[in-house]
């Protein structure tokens, strides 16, 4: 493991000046901070005079694609050729917002075969061991916090722009819950006041993001609280889970029950909650808990998944999104002595 500092980012600047060919990449189904920070690297490298192209796994809500660079990422699922053989040629790869290879979906086996040297940087816990550098700070928010801190580690603070400002700022923002998980730092507040004196219109970054709702998003919504929240008043617990049949219906795009999970979780006296989607053929889980109860460690336990103690998630193949749901009743229900 490296920390963030002058020395080891001289020595990553320096791979970037010897490599011909940079790929910054960020995990599967891209969120805010997955894209925030791997434009915002995108950007402070070129910047520099480094050439780089983003690739990403798969595509990633609407909400997102305002931000600068957005046009020029490359989508490995709609472009495996183009993206494969970028990767394949690489003699510099960046591995943002993920601990794992196996994170990037259909893009790991690409990334496994890869001989280029790795730099990553991350957030998640536990994070594996097969990059040059391995920036990874489980206490940071977020990736585009660690991307200012590079940035700031190599005393170019003053090359990011309004543009850039925003890219790193989405990250912050919506890895945080809009500043208020305790994973936030006066560090973080001291961040975005920099930004702020860079030039960024902070405004702008929330109103993309969360005033851009489509009237069937909301529909969603309205009927998920109000149709398909269970309260397992004994544990603590509170479930929300959503059938293909019913996504459909309200006409789902990527990105749509963004944050579903934290409304469960609002609940007073909740400790945990957990939102569970079907997809084509898996279904998707995600975990967020108060206090304590570590769903990073349940979520690798129980289903193949993990993230961070109060942020997690997880994935089922080929079952029913009722099968799911019974399945993680049965795994909490033996936390009691935890959850009470
Ligand atoms: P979300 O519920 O927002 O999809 O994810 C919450 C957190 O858990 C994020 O930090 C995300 O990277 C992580 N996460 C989500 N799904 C998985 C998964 O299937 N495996 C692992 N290891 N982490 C996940
Ligand atoms: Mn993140």
């Amino acid at each position: 493991m490296h920390k963030i500092n002058s020395e080891n980012v001289a020595a990553v600047l320096d791979l970037c000046a010897k490599a011909e060919h940079i790929v910054i990449t960020g995990h599967r189904s891209p969120d805010g901070d997955a894209l925030g920070s791997t434009l915002a690297l995108s950007h402070y490298l070129s910047a520099k005079g480094f050439q780089n192209k983003v690739i990403l796994p798969d595509d990633y809500p609407t909400f997102l694609h305002w931000m600068k660079g957005n046009d020029e990422v490359i989508i490995f699922d709609a472009k495996p050729d183009l993206a494969g053989g970028l990767i394949a040629n690489a003699d510099l790869i960046f591995t943002l917002d993920y601990n794992d290879l196996s994170r990037t979906g259909s893009m790991a086996e690409a990334l496994r075969n890869s001989k280029a040297d790795m730099v990553m940087i991350d957030h998640h816990q536990q994070p594996s061991d097969y990059a040059k550098f391995t920036f990874s700070d489980t206490s940071s928010c977020s990736t585009a916090q660690m991307v200012y801190d590079f940035i700031e580690a190599a005393g170019d603070v003053a090359l990011i722009d309004a543009e850039m400002g925003e890219c790193i700022y989405c990250g912050i923002m919506t890895d945080s819950g809009s500043f208020r998980f305790p994973s936030v730092q006066a560090k973080t507040h001291r961040i975005a006041a920099q930004l702020i004196d860079n030039g960024l219109d902070h405004a702008k970054v929330h109103m993309a993001v969360y005033d851009t709702n489509l009237l069937d998003r909301l529909r969603l919504v309205g009927y998920a609280l109000s149709e398909k929240l269970e309260v397992l008043e004994d544990l603590n617990v509170a479930i929300i889970y959503l059938s293909k049949e019913e996504l459909d219906a309200h006409h789902y795009r990527a990105g749509d029950t963004e944050g579903l999970v934290n409304q469960a979780l609002s609940i007073d006296g909740v400790k945990c909650a957990v939102f569970i989607r079907e997809g084509n053929n898996k279904v998707k889980m995600s975990f967020r808990s108060k206090g304590d109860f570590d769903v990073n460690e349940f979520a690798r336990a129980h289903f193949n998944g993990g993230g961070h103690k109060n942020a997690a998630g997880g994935a089922v193949s080929n079952a029913t999104v009722l099968e799911v749901l019974e399945q993680f009743k049965a795994a909490i229900s033996t936390y009691e002595s935890q959850l009470k």
